[in-house]
């Protein structure tokens, strides 16, 4: 069964008022058209007992109530055909006339049944022309009276107070009549003409009662079948909304991730025979201005890079998305040389910087790229993703084309990334250590703890690609309980084995990622809570892209300051911002990045930048390092500047703990006393 709940609420809509006054309307149409079917019969008829009359010899009279008949129907006619004011909100039926300025309903309703009653009053002077229906003609003369009355009636079915305006004067008149002529007959027939008169409003009342009720239906269904259709369109709007918005990029339009896996699924199914290039591109600085100019900034950013890479890709019949964050994806089939994706990539590169110049030209975008004939999305989307990943980490601004060599390389990852978790439970990932001395070499200041994995098939994997594959298995926030734990060990053993390294800081490494996606402070306090070690002696390094990050990092690093581990900015001098990270309250140390110590004894240039980063160092009471000394020359020119912490394969290379206590030991040895 139809449940009729949804249906109540559907007309509950129409209300009452609504609904009498399309009913009223639908009356006024019927009896608009039943007084216009009508008047031809009544004319006919009209005519007729004007001839009667006039062969009966009463030609002047039939004369003057033919045209008072015709006048009277002409009137009729006429305001039949005016047009009338619809009420708000009702619909007329389509071929009605209808005007804003015309009468109303109601009005037009009354004139009818006033029109009806001024005809009626017309056949109520049939009387006149039969001496009251006395004449030999009477018999005709009443026959058509109860005819044309019966006819109203049965026109009338609209509204009975037009039918009953006309039939009651012109009955009354013959009742009238026979009742004033007198005797037995007349008067018999009289009440027969009265009883007819009842008759007849009775039958019309019954079809003006059953006119409305079946116009209410009619109008109540089809209300319901009209909220019905919008219902139904309502509802088809918001389902496409919906899909729409599923899967599309609300901040650019461009297809979103969802969308664009789909799209770009179905458009590789398409079996053309054509290549397929796949451009995974990765804005470059978006962060800085992010930072910089802030959010909305960045949003508008995202949005002129979308629209950039619309026009850029007009005429390729792409598929284009936004990827997620501040990364983009291209998909398009080849056609011709001039489509190569490397062409594409190389002309988006140079084309970007001017597109968007006016956020300080600092934007540039990195690109990888994967074609493939027969390889499926997901396969092809990977491949993007490694070969883009090599982009960025060989320099950014660039675009790198999936090759064996990645190949081989995303290999390797899916074996690290499979392996990780089994390698933290079972310890194969370890940490190695590395001196950081005071540059007269008296003294080992701190170490700096650096992960090491010895992978059964790959080897070692470098630190960079752990820490990378376990953001993307979502094992970070072990990988990094792992390694505080076994600094904390290795502190430990320091003690136990009584080494002139006991005591010593040591410095653990944590990626932007980590410190923006880990409650990093409470990981590293609670573990070191948890292993009874002084948060003095950790240190922790972060590349400056972190210093002044979020609100969120800059909370964890407080906290963590506050608590007294030491944080050291890493990388110094490679990014941006790096003298407003100088300045922050919680850094205690930073780390000149190696590329300034390279070849430091012979470029003058890296000389003022150090010279200048230590003396910066020195006023802001700020410790610096100077990291990557790999020659005696290097390390002479950083003393010379003053410089008091270094750390390089000259001084120590990273090793396992046992190693680097016996180094320790061999240095803090008595020199052997010289003989002579
Ligand atoms: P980093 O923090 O800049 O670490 C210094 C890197 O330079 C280390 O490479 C170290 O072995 C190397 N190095 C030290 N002295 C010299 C030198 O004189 N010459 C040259 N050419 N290199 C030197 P490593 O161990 O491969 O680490 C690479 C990067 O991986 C680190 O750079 C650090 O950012 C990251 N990393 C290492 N361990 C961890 C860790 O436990 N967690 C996190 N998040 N990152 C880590
Ligand atoms: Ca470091
Ligand atoms: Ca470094």
């Amino acid at each position: 069964m139809i449940p009729s709940a949804p249906a109540t609420s559907l007309t509950a809509s129409v209300d009452d008022e609504m609904l009498s006054r399309m009913v009223r309307t639908d009356q006024m149409v019927a009896v608009r058209r039943s007084v216009l079917a009508a008047i031809p019969i009544n004319v006919v008829l009209s005519c007729t007992v004007a001839l009667v009359a006039l062969h009966a010899g009463r030609a002047f009279e039939g004369l003057i109530w033919l045209l008072l008949s015709l006048a009277l129907n002409g009137v009729r006619s006429y305001i039949s055909r005016w047009p009338f004011a619809p009420w708000p909100g009702v619909a007329a039926e389509s071929g009605v006339a209808t005007s804003a300025s015309g009468r109303p309903v109601g009005w037009h309703l009354r004139a009818a049944a006033a029109m009806a009653g001024a005809s009626g009053c017309v056949w109520a002077l049939i009387p006149l022309l039969c001496d009251g229906y006395s004449s030999p003609q009477a018999v005709f003369y009443l026959t058509v009276v109860c005819g044309i009355c019966a006819g109203s009636v049965t026109y009338g079915i609209a509204y009975a107070l037009v039918p009953i305006s006309f039939i009651t004067p012109a009955l009354l008149s013959v009742a009238g009549c026979l009742v004033f002529a007198g005797g037995f007959d007349n008067l018999s027939l009289a009440a027969m003409v009265l009883l007819y008169l009842g008759a007849l409003m009775r039958g019309a009342l019954h079809s003006d009662r059953a006119f409305r009720e079946g116009s209410r239906i009619r109008n109540e269904a089809t209300a319901m079948a009209t909220q019905l259709r919008m219902a139904h369109a309502k509802s088809l709007d918001a389902a496409q909304q919906l899909a729409l918005r599923a899967s599309h990029d609300s901040l650019t339009g461009l297809l979103n991730r969802e969308g664009f896996t789909e799209a770009a699924t179905l458009h590789l199914m398409v079996p053309d025979g054509r290549q397929h290039g796949l451009l995974l591109l990765d804005l470059d600085g978006f962060k800085a201005v992010n930072d910089a100019f802030g959010h909305k900034a960045g949003d508008r950013v995202l949005q002129d890079v979308a629209s950039w890479l619309q026009r850029e890709t007009e005429d390729m019949q792409a598929v284009l998305g936004r990827w997620g964050g501040d990364e983009f994806a291209v998909l398009y089939g080849l056609r011709d040389e001039r489509q190569a994706p490397a062409a594409i990539a190389q002309a988006l590169i140079r084309s970007i910087s001017f597109a968007t110049s006016h956020y300080g030209g600092h934007l540039g975008v990195s690109i990888g790229i994967s074609v493939s004939g027969e390889a499926g999305f997901a396969d092809m989307i990977s491949f993007a993703d490694e070969a883009l990943h090599e982009a960025k980490r060989t320099g950014r601004n660039r675009y790198q084309v999936f090759d064996n060599a990645l190949n081989q390389r995303l290999a390797t990852r899916r074996d690290v990334e499979r392996d990780l978790l089994q390698a933290i439970g079972t310890r194969d990932i370890g940490v190695w250590y590395q001196p950081i001395m005071t540059s007269d070499g008296r003294e080992v200041h701190s170490l700096e703890a650096l992960m090491r994995w010895n992978h059964p098939r790959h080897g070692q994997i470098a630190p960079e690609d752990v820490i990378h594959a376990a953001a993307s298995t979502g094992v970070a926030e072990p990988l990094l309980r792992h390694l505080v734990d076994e600094v904390c060990r290795g502190m430990r053993q320091l003690e136990a084995a009584g080494s002139s390294l006991a005591g010593v800081p040591v410095a653990i490494n944590v990626s932007p990622r980590e410190m923006a996606q880990l409650a990093v402070d409470d990981i590293v306090l609670g573990m070191l809570k948890l292993r009874g070690i002084a948060p003095r002696r950790l240190q922790i390094e972060i590349t400056e892209e972190v210093a002044l990050d979020t609100h969120a990092t800059r909370g964890r690093l407080s906290a963590l300051s506050a608590a007294g581990v030491a944080i050291v900015v890493d990388d110094f001098g490679v990014g941006f911002s790096s003298l407003a990270s100088l300045r922050s309250e919680y850094v205690r140390q930073v780390k000149i990045d190696r590329s300034f110590i390279l070849d430091l004894s012979s470029s003058p240039g890296n000389e003022v930048l150090v010279d200048s980063i230590v003396q910066l160092g020195h006023s802001l009471g700020v410790q610096v390092v100077a990291e990557g000394v790999e020659t005696q020359a290097e390390l002479d020119v950083l003393r010379n500047l003053g410089c008091g912490l270094v750390q390089g394969y000259h001084l120590a290379r990273p090793a396992p703990l046992p190693d680097v206590m016996a180094w320790a030991a061999a240095r803090s040895a008595p020199e052997p006393i010289k003989a002579g």
